[in-house]
């Protein structure tokens, strides 16, 4: 039997980041994978899907050459199986990255399907056969699957989950998606732009539930403005599955069209795991219950990531691993979930990070807020990207930031000057102070800091 001192169960962004720690802090690891190196993240997720909005992206970009002075010659179109090409190759090129970076680290990657024999036992089947290994601790990482709608169950051709999305080998013509959260909407935006006719079906009364209502507002009109229909409040009372895939709504409508993603969610992995063996507490969603330390209830077992429910995100997931290693070796850290960036790839773009100021009221705090139109800056126009806003919310008593909401270029990289301000407890007027480069897109951040106390130079209350 192969002894270690950890071993993780799932290679994505959990197990492959706390792999390489305890690898490199010297103590024997190894991380075992049934799938794909990279998990869900790298192979079904972020990466892929990522790589399919830049090709959006730059085909949006070209389509409005003429606005910038470039004078193109002919029609501009994407080619579906290049542009899938290319996801696979970068894909390709990051795996094969990880997997150097993880060998180099000294961790072994052992392939196969782990299922728990004891709390320091696992049974790993895989091509070569069936072997047994001992790790001091055991860390769980096995991740998440898109969650089935049981009236519209995935059936490969016309009903998608994301993953089987991501294996298209021909652009359809229309595509209804039903859900519209974050996976929703960005496969809207991509879609969209390759010229998928696109239908949103939501139940709850507006996409992006977590949101901040006034930035959803900016995607929802963009949105329109390029021939996406968001039916929200929807309820669906029937489905067919034939040529076309048919749903009908509550009011009486029909929606038809080519195929159908279902996007409604995603639920915990611990499928083939045996965590009964060990006595492992499972929550009803499915999710494995941890303590702020990552520890389960079996001492020496810990579980992170898309395990333990949400937040599903790949940089969470991360950051609760290295927690876990660290505990597995000894120390007592504690996972701080209180400032966690998130960004959503549609055109445009939203990054947020803390709470929204309807979250922070619903809390029962009193808030002030800054807002910003991105139009009001130069840089949007030396760039073409007028359109979006940052919202930033600070406690009104205290001047404390706690969030800022931002649609439109780059807000997924702006959010993060706010989560450094955030966690260094900095109050909006001294964020309001440090003076930004001109003609830049960060100069939205530090209007909307100054806004919230009334000293925006470009205040969107001052545009009204
Ligand atoms: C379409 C899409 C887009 C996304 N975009 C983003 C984004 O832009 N940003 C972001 O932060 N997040 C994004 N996410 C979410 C992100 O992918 C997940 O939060 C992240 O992958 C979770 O990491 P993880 O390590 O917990 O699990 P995973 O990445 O799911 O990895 C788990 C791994 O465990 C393996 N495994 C499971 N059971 C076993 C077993 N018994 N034995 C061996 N191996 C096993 C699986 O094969 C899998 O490879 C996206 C997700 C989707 C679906």
């Amino acid at each position: 039997m192969q002894r270690y001192e950890i071993a993780i169960i799932g290679s994505g962004p959990a197990g492959y980041v706390g792999a390489i720690k305890a690898a490199r802090e010297g103590f024997p690891t190894s991380v075992i994978e049934k799938g794909d190196f990279g998990g869900v993240c790298l192979n079904k997720g972020c990466i892929p899907t990522k790589t399919l909005v830049a090709s959006a992206k730059q085909l949006r970009n070209t389509r409005r050459a003429a606005d910038f002075g470039i004078d193109l010659k002919g029609p501009v179109t994407a080619i579906f199986q290049k542009l899938n090409d290319r996801k696979e190759s970068v894909v390709d090129i990051e795996k094969k990255g990880l997997i150097k970076l993880v060998e180099n680290s000294g961790a072994e990657v052992i392939k196969g399907q782990a299922s728990f024999v004891n709390k320091n036992v696992l049974k790993v089947s895989g091509a070569g056969g069936e072997k047994t290994i001992h790790a001091q601790s055991i860390i769980v990482a096995t991740g998440s699957k898109p969650k089935n709608l049981p009236f519209l169950p995935f059936d490969g051709e016309k009903v998608l989950s994301s993953d089987e999305l991501l294996s298209l080998d021909s652009l359809p013509e229309s595509m209804i998606i039903i859900g519209g959260g974050y996976i929703g909407c960005e496969f809207a935006s991509i879609f969209s732009a390759l010229g998928t006719k696109i239908t949103i079906i939501e139940a709850l009364p507006r996409l992006l539930m977590n949101v901040d209502e006034d930035i959803v507002a900016v995607l929802n009109r963009e949105f329109k403005k390029e021939g996406i229909d968001i039916l929200t409040n929807s309820q669906i009372v029937g489905t067919k599955v034939a040529d076309k895939v048919t749903v009908t709504l509550a009011d009486g409508t029909d929606i038809s069209a080519d195929i159908c993603l279902v996007s409604v969610g995603r639920r915990p992995s611990t499928d083939g795991l045996s965590a009964e063996n060990t006595g492992l507490s499972i929550l009803p969603d499915g999710a494995i219950k941890v303590n702020e330390q990552m520890m389960t209830n079996i001492p020496g077992v810990f579980a992170v990531g898309d395990v333990i429910g949400n937040p599903m995100l790949a940089h969470v997931a991360s950051a609760e691993c290295k927690v876990a290693v660290g505990n597995a070796l000894g120390n007592h850290f504690l996972m701080d979930y209180t400032v966690i960036p998130s960004g959503i790839f549609t055109y445009p773009e939203i990054g947020s990070v803390g709470l929204t100021e309807e979250q922070a009221r619903t809390a029962g705090r009193d808030v002030k807020t800054g807002t910003v139109l991105l139009r009001s800056l130069g840089i949007s126009h030396a760039s073409g990207e007028i359109v979006g806003m940052a919202k930033l919310v600070a406690d009104a008593v205290s001047d404390m930031i706690i969030g800022i909401h931002i649609i439109g270029e780059r807000a997924t990289d702006l959010i993060h000057e706010v989560a450094v301000a955030m966690y260094q407890g900095m109050t909006a007027s001294a964020l309001g102070y440090v003076i930004h480069t001109h003609p830049t897109f960060s100069e939205l951040v530090s209007e909307a800091a100054r806004d919230a106390n009334g000293g925006a130079i470009f205040s969107r209350r001052l545009y009204a």
